[in-house]
């Protein structure tokens, strides 16, 4: 059953939960967290990067989304095709292009204008072909380990600046950084718990975690709580392909 990101997200508002949202590299990897979803009975938001463009079971990458898009709408569960850390526009373009049901922008390197803008324009390409969009603010940063609050205060969302930012673009859902690392975490993941809450007092579209493998069960739980409703996976997942293949 295919919903929008919007959708998926408003019924995990309405039931308290989250949903996860598992980056796949190849047709093999879609299929198997599909029919896992489906084993579980457990919506859906399979997400793909174009860095994966090179592994391609396909080589057109609109055919190679048309055949997973056709597994995963046969997929009884609800579910939704996202396009994770588009950093250009045209990519965007591309995602609505081929059918994505979602994309998340990711400016979150650039000042908070520039975000703005590029968030802006992410919106004004998707919404009116009914793709939701997700964007970040603050910087989730890749294997840097746990942050130091103080020293790396501008690389958190700053509640009230997030809530201003969705009011202005009118996204769908906002990505946090509140200590989530892509990647490996170097020692205890230490999550700010406190700005997560604020952030969810000001801010009315739902919450994203992305960096959710090795964060711990606990961590996701008390995340989920205080308002995430979306649940970024790829190490845990690629690192269990990665030993399976070992295996056999
Ligand atoms: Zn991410």
């Amino acid at each position: 059953m295919r919903l929008s990101l919007a959708q998926i997200l408003t019924q995990a508002e309405e039931g308290k939960y989250a949903v996860i949202a598992p980056d796949f590299t190849s047709l093999s990897m879609a299929k198997a967290i599909i029919e896992t979803a489906e084993e579980v009975n457990s919506p859906l938001i399979l997400s793909y990067s174009t860095m994966f463009k090179p592994m391609m079971d396909v080589k057109r990458y609109d055919k190679f989304i048309q055949i997973v898009r056709d597994e995963i709408e046969a997929a009884s569960v609800p579910n939704c095709l996202h396009l994770d850390h588009a950093s250009s526009l045209d990519d965007i373009r591309e995602a609505v292009e081929v059918g994505f049901c979602s994309v998340m922008i990711d400016a979150s390197v650039e000042p908070w204008e520039k975000n703005l803008e590029n968030t802006l324009q992410a919106v004004d390409i998707a919404h009116p072909q009914g793709v939701s969009v997700e964007s970040e603010l603050g910087q989730v940063m890749i294997g840097v380990g746990y942050y130091k609050q103080k020293k790396v205060d501008a690389l958190f969302n700053d509640p009230e600046k997030a809530r201003g930012f969705v009011e202005l673009t009118g996204i769908d859902a906002l990505a946090v950084a509140i200590g989530n690392v892509h990647g490996a975490y170097q020692g205890k993941p230490e999550i700010d718990f406190d700005r997560l809450k604020k952030i969810d007092q000001q801010v009315t579209v739902p919450l994203v975690l992305h960096g959710s493998s090795g964060i711990g069960e606990k961590n996701i739980i008390k995340a989920v709580r205080l308002g995430i409703r979306k649940i970024n996976l790829y190490s845990e997942i690629i690192n269990s392909v990665h030993s399976n293949l070992q295996r056999s």
